[in-house]
């Protein structure tokens, strides 16, 4: 039965994929298989069968009549300018859902014309990490790639040591990214631009269609994306780790979990990444990496926008030079949410910023202070006794309900405040367990996280210095 669609590679010109088929893995079994996202999609039925489910997304069965491909792309990592593409991913094709048309990825199936000398493999850890990561998100109500499944293989996997083999199927609204279209522009010939633009244009924001500019219509919505989705990271202090063109995607879905992680002590700079030296990619620095981006996005773009360079940049300008306000406005609608302020009003920023400034200086646990201030928990009692703590609180109390009653403010901050995240400690003890063969308390955690702000969920204690140790890897 013909369930995929390859819309991708039927569409857009030979130059953006290459055919390839995932490469065969030893000792496959089935670790992780997720009912819920299939149910929800619509999409059981072409996962009915055990073995075949098992053969397709460990990769060592082509579903018939599909045409797996790699996809080329390009990407600026850390600021540097490269030519990429999927080095350990294939695309199995797209499948028609509730949800539109999705892709469904495997990664970590092995080489590919874009390796460029890497195994094409991923670890089992790894992929693990990748579903936790990502379902964790989309509880939390954010804008992501799902995780279908996890096979474990019997293939060994040389990282620093040896490692058994995993493939995560990823399911996710496209595979289109800011580095697909700098691939475009910069490696592509005349009209693969145009051919990318109406391609994902159509396959996302069918809207545009009726801009009178296309790729301004496609700047501006993609735009209004990101900066949602990272006001939403700053939310639930999330750090992405390795905001790189190629790792941003067009559907302004949160991509490529790698080296990401939550922050837990409130600390604007805060890094987990063992490469980001420079703390490029800090949880603070975040808005100013996705405006870094969408300028790349915006120069990919100028030979669409205007055949004049000048008048093209001078457009895209106008559209980006929006970016700073709108980011600011939605930043401070977010917070004021997080602190239950009903009806915010410009003073309130002045509160806002100093809140933040406290987490800070008194290195308060992120998550756990929105929850114990509505609760008006053990925390909150604690930081009343410092004066200043204090004199914000009471500001606080004022702000939050005017022209609204209590009730409001709490149901609001409820609805903004995880109570639960996917801890670094605790993360990496179910990763632990699973990688040595209990899979049962990473279960058990997925169940927790799926209903992050539940009121009866527990408060989750960092075993003190946790974070100064803790590191994330890129690639593992
Ligand atoms: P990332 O920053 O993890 O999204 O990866 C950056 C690039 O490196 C992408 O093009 C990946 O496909 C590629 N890559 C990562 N790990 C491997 C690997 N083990 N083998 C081949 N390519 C890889
Ligand atoms: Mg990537």
């Amino acid at each position: 039965m013909t369930w995929l669609k390859h819309t991708y590679s039927q569409q857009l010109p030979k130059k953006f994929h290459s055919s390839q088929n995932p490469q065969p893995v030893a000792g496959a079994k089935m670790k992780l298989f997720n009912h819920s996202l299939v149910e929800e999609l619509g999409v059981s039925a072409h996962f009915a069968d055990d073995k075949d489910s098992l053969n397709y997304l460990s990769g060592n069965k082509v579903t018939p009549d599909s045409n797996p491909i790699s996809q080329a792309y390009a990407g600026h990592q850390f600021g540097h300018f490269t030519q990429l593409g999927d080095g350990r991913a294939v695309l199995l094709g797209e499948m028609d859902t509730s949800k539109g048309l999705v892709d469904l990825q495997l990664k970590g199936s092995g080489q590919t014309p874009y390796s460029r000398g890497g195994d094409g493999r991923a670890t089992y850890y790894s992929m693990l990490r990748e579903y936790i990561i990502s379902e964790a998100m989309h509880s939390l109500g954010i804008p992501t790639s799902r995780s279908l499944a996890v096979v474990k293989t019997k293939d060994k996997i040389f990282r620093e040591q040896v490692n058994a083999g995993g493939v995560l199927s990823r399911v996710a609204s496209s595979h289109i990214r800011v580095g697909t279209f700098e691939y475009a522009r910069y490696f592509g010939e005349e009209g693969d631009l145009n051919a990318l633009l109406l391609y994902t244009i159509k396959r996302h924001y069918p809207e545009v269609l009726d801009h009178q500019n296309h790729a301004l219509g496609l700047l501006e919505v993609v735009m209004k994306k990101q900066l949602d989705l990272i006001v939403n990271w700053l939310r639930v202090g999330f750090i992405h780790g390795v905001m790189n063109t190629d790792n941003m995607s067009i559907s302004g879905e949160t991509i490529d979990y790698g080296p990401c992680a939550f922050m837990n002590t409130y600390h604007p700079a805060t890094v987990f990444s063992s490469i980001d030296t420079q703390g490029r990619y800090a949880y603070a620095n975040q808005p100013n990496i996705a405006y870094w981006n969408l300028r790349v996005f915006a120069n990919a773009l100028f030979p669409v926008i205007d055949k004049n360079e000048e008048a093209a940049k001078q457009k895209a300008e106008e559209v980006l030079n929006q970016y700073p306000a709108a980011f600011s406005r939605e930043y401070f609608k977010m917070m004021g949410s997080k602190l239950g302020i009903v009806y915010q009003v410009e003073r309130d920023r002045e509160l806002i910023e100093e809140c933040v400034g406290l987490l800070e200086k008194e290195k308060v646990d992120y998550t756990n202070f929105f929850t114990e201030l509505r609760r008006e928990g053990e925390l909150i009692q604690t930081l009343r006794k410092n004066q200043t703590f204090d004199g914000w609180y009471k500001k606080w109390q004022v702000s939050r309900v005017k022209m609204a009653n209590e009730m409001e403010s709490e149901a609001l901050m409820a609805k903004n405040n995880p109570v639960a995240i996917a801890r670094n400690h605790i993360v990496e003890e179910v990763l632990k367990a699973a990688v040595d063969g209990e899979i049962k308390p990473l279960e058990l955690l997925m169940e927790e996280l799926s209903n992050p702000y539940q009121d009866s969920a527990k408060l989750q204690v960092v075993p003190a210095g946790f974070d100064a140790g803790y590191q994330t890897f890129c690639g593992t």
